[in-house]
């Protein structure tokens, strides 16, 4: 089968030449690809002769550290020979541009011109049989012409010669022209005859040998181009084959120096060479410098269990425990698991397959590394990787386990030493308080020069001297409160119980000469409630009384009390005792509802408390306190069964006040109650009042008479001031009362307000509102619940609640509080008076009062105020607090109009 047989049609032809053209293209984009790829390898071997030098280079970096390392060294020559890869791919991309590539592109030329040769001869032999068919057809038509031309001279000739039927010039003219057509006919037939017998022969030729003989010739030429084409192919991919024998070797000095690691004795060199001892224990100091300035009771390394950290650490303990029990949890499932892993490398089949599987699919979960799985779902004997890992796991666990551990046993061993007792305070105001008053002392008993009074430090001192005073002053037993009006027997009697004889489980009291037998201790009421249990009738249950006036009336060592606190809304029974300082503790109650503290248990407080009393033991080993002397209610400690509640009068901030019975006494009184939804901190300061009342007495202060802390709700008693408010007195009877009377209770409050001065107490809310009207229309001061006593008060907490409209300027302005700014209020509260009840800067809102203040303006008198008094509430309103008149200043002015109206 060739070409010359097969290829002569037209078609054909064509096809052979698009063929051709095709090869061409081909060859083109060979030689393209191949220079690519030349080109390729040439940056790959750039590439890799950077990774050699960064390889050598990071390996020469280390190499001190990994001196004598086998995989270091393996590396190094690993890296040498990346750089020979390199090198002989670059050369073998060389090779093929330079051979490969360049025969493709001689080969390409050959055979364009073999086309084109082709292509010439076959258009030349196609064109002469063209040529020559060509001819015939035009001989033909010659032939044809010749022919007419013939027939017509000879038809002509032969009619002449018919009809003339004589010689003449005529007829030879015509005969000649017959002759002559007859000759040209003869000729042409003879070319026409010669014509087609050479196209004939040359139509044979043409078919037989001229176009074979070009197929054929082209064949062989495109034949001997695919030749050279496939070698020229061959030996660009043999060229550029990477796993030819010089690259095999490469890679096999790689994998030998590699093979050449010993992980035994990779870190010979490196031991040899860096050998020390084992590492000494690091110890973690508290620094003391910490507490340098401290004069607390926070101890170095020690945990601070106080009133302040006691919740925390309860709760910490109990975090601490859940963390622990999750440790333990995980621990004990993680070794379970490690120990079925150790003897899976035989077959896991002998263990529970449930129980196993499950373990194993949560460790799969756990892990995302496949084969560790496929170990575990037993399809392969676990490798050390996995164990490695369970056995770090399992040692984390642990470790976190003893951490836990010792943190709960560092709370909870404070905590159990603590026992039962009460946390005590964790910041002791009063203890640092003295330690700056002694300091303020020891510098101001020092010669001070003038200037230092005016200094920042002394200001500050004086201040917190102040603070000191004001914070020792509540409750203070002064011989003004045991000459108070109360002397009813039973407040009066005061029992001292000491540690009394045992007499067959009786114990008896030294009542101040006599003694009592207390046996009644052993009353057994309901465990829950103190007060069905009876113990609120003990003098010594001091009921909610707070801990700073607990601490205060327990003054040997030995002295106690019980007493009601309501810690996290919970009650507890206190036994306070003092033993070396204060000492608090919490009564316990057993899961059977009885009573202890460390040592036996009671089915009530009083048994436990009389027991403690006459078994003359420490109430806890910690702290060694026992029972002596127990110290009863202080006379203004009221029982609240003896207080009857009967009609309410009022409304204060704190609850209701009503008017009530006095049981013990037999008479009628003032009670202010306060809200049970109070919480703790304003049920401290409803009590502030009564701490401030109980000092004072004189006719123009409304009278303490005492607390009721017992039982819910705590009150203060007070003495029933019968006309009510000043301000509703003044309201209602506003058109009768006579200038007189008026000016008497501007007096009288300026009797009791110079009384309060001299007493440093700043009343801070003087107004009508806040004064009563007793009998004989005598006005007395009441509302003592913003009081302070001190010279000068700062207020700092804010000034929300601030009467706006009777506060001196500088009292808004600086927060700064002193008797003069009482003198302001009493200025308003004596416009008051004269305005029958008027309501001050009335159609003012405070801001709006405030800046007119500022501004200069000042109240106008009321119709019918006395020019004198007038001015005196003029001078009680200067702006500048010293220009103002003191209360006695005040008081004899008003008593002078008084006597002289
Ligand atoms: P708080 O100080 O809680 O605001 P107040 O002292 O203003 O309470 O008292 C509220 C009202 O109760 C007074 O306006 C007055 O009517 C009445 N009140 C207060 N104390 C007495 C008392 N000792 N005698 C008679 N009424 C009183």
């Amino acid at each position: 089968m060739g070409f010359s047989t097969n290829l002569q049609g037209k078609s054909a032809h064509e096809a052979l030449l698009g063929r051709q053209e095709a090869e061409l293209r081909l060859m083109e984009t060979m030689r393209r690809c191949l220079t690519l790829r030349a080109k390729c390898d040439r940056e790959y071997a750039a590439a890799l002769t950077s990774v050699s030098t960064q390889g050598l280079r990071g390996a020469l970096e280390q190499q001190d550290l990994l001196a004598g390392s086998l995989v270091a060294q393996a590396w190094r020559s690993a890296m040498e020979e990346i750089e020979n890869l390199g090198r002989l791919i670059r050369q073998n991309a060389d090779q093929l541009e330079e051979e490969a590539v360049k025969q493709l592109s001689k080969l390409q030329m050959d055979k364009r011109k073999a086309r084109k040769e082709y292509r010439d001869g076959h258009a030349k032999i196609a064109s002469m049989f063209a040529q020559l068919s060509e001819d015939v057809a035009r001989k033909k038509g010659e032939y044809y012409k010749s022919l007419e031309a013939y027939k017509v001279a000879r038809m002509r000739f032969e009619d002449h010669y018919v009809k003339s039927g004589r010689a003449g010039r005529k007829l030879d003219e015509v005969c000649d022209k017959y002759q002559k057509a007859c000759r040209k006919l003869h000729l042409i037939h003879n070319e026409y005859v010669l014509l087609l017998s050479e196209v004939r022969e040359f139509e044979h030729e043409y078919r037989t040998v001229l176009l074979p003989g070009l197929l054929d010739c082209q064949q062989t030429v495109l034949e001997a181009g695919v030749e050279k084409w496939q070698s020229i192919l061959l030996d660009a991919f043999r060229i550029s084959n990477f796993s030819s024998m010089k690259f095999q070797e490469i890679n096999g000095k790689m994998e030998n120096g590699i093979e050449t690691v010993q992980p035994t004795a990779e870190y010979n060199a490196f031991l040899d060479k860096y050998k020390t001892e084992p590492v000494s224990p690091v110890s973690f100091i508290f620094d003391q410098e910490l507490l340098e300035d401290i004069s607390g009771k926070l101890q170095p390394d020690v945990v601070a269990v106080d009133n302040l950290t006691i919740d925390w650490l309860r709760n910490k303990v109990v975090e601490l425990e859940a963390g622990l029990h999750e440790q333990q949890f995980m621990l004990k499932e993680k070794e379970t698991l490690l120990a079925q892993v150790k003897t899976s490398s035989s077959p896991l089949g002998h263990i529970c397959s449930s129980e196993v599987g499950s373990m194993q699919s949560q460790y799969s979960e756990e892990r995302t590394n496949e084969k560790q799985s496929s170990v575990l779902e037993g399809s392969s004997s676990p490798s050390s990787a996995t164990l490695l890992s369970l056995q770090r796991e399992v040692n984390d666990l642990k470790c976190c386990e003893r951490k836990l551990k010792h943190l709960v046993e560092v709370i909870k061993k404070p905590l159990a030493d603590l026992g039962c007792e009460e946390a005590p305070p964790g910041c002791d105001l009063s203890m640092s308080l003295n330690n700056l008053t002694s300091e303020i002392l020891d510098n101001t008993s020092e010669p001070q020069t003038p200037n230092l009074k005016g200094s920042q430090l002394f200001k500050d001192k004086i201040r917190a001297q102040r603070f000191v005073t004001l914070l020792r002053k509540p409750f203070h037993r002064k011989s003004s409160l045991t000459q108070s009006c109360l002397s009813t027997p039973m407040l009066e009697k005061r029992v001292i119980m000491r540690r009394g004889t045992c007499d067959g489980g009786r114990v008896v009291q030294d009542m101040g000469g006599g003694t009592r037998d207390i046996s009644g201790l052993e009353d057994s009421a309901s465990i829950e409630d103190n007060h069905k249990s009876g113990l609120a009738d003990e003098e010594w249950f001091h009921g909610c009384l707070p801990r700073e006036e607990v601490v205060r009336l327990l003054t040997q060592d030995g002295d106690f009390l019980v007493r009601e606190t309501i810690r996290n809304d919970e009650r507890q029974t206190v036994l306070s005792v003092n033993w070396c300082g204060p000492k608090h503790f919490i009564v316990q109650t057993t899961p059977e509802g009885h009573f202890r503290f460390e040592g036996p248990t009671f089915p009530d407080v009083k048994e436990l408390i009389n027991y403690q009393f006459q078994s003359g033991l420490a109430v806890t080993a910690r702290s060694g306190a026992i029972l002596r002397r127990a110290i009863p209610r202080e006379r203004w400690e009221l029982n609240n069964d003896d207080v009857i509640l009967d009609v309410k009068i009022g409304r204060g901030n704190f609850g209701d006040v009503y008017k009530a019975h006095l049981k013990p006494n037999n008479i009628d009184v003032a009670v202010k109650t306060c809200r049970l939804t109070l919480p703790e901190e304003q049920r401290r300061k409803f009590l502030q009042e009564g701490r401030i009342l109980k000092q004072y007495d004189h006719p123009n202060i409304v009278k303490f008479i005492g607390i009721c802390v017992q039982k819910q709700p705590i009150m203060i008693v007070m003495e029933l001031v019968p006309g009510g408010s000043l301000l509703t007195y003044l309201r209602n009877h506003a058109a009768f009362i006579p200038l007189k009377q008026l000016l008497h209770m501007c007096r009288d409050v300026a009797a009791g307000m110079r009384y309060l001065e001299s007493k440093n107490c700043i009343h801070r809310d003087l107004a009508a509102r806040n004064c009563l009207v007793g009998h004989e229309n005598i006005v007395k001061i009441s509302d003592f619940g913003m009081s302070r006593e001190e010279e000068e008060y700062i207020v700092s907490d804010g000034m929300k609640q601030i009467p706006i409209k009777w506060t001196a300027p500088e009292a808004l302005n600086f927060g700064k509080y002193t008797s003069l700014c009482d003198v302001w209020s009493y200025g308003v509260l004596a416009w008051e008076v004269f305005a029958c009840g008027g309501i001050p800067y009335s159609g003012l809102n405070n801001t709006k009062a405030r800046e007119k203040i500022d501004s200069g303006y000042r109240l106008p008198a009321p119709e019918g105020t006395p020019p004198e008094l007038y001015q005196l509430m003029l001078r009680c309103w200067e702006y500048e607090p010293e220009k103002r008149p003191h209360f006695d200043e005040i008081y004899a002015i008003v008593d002078k109009l008084c006597l002289t109206l």
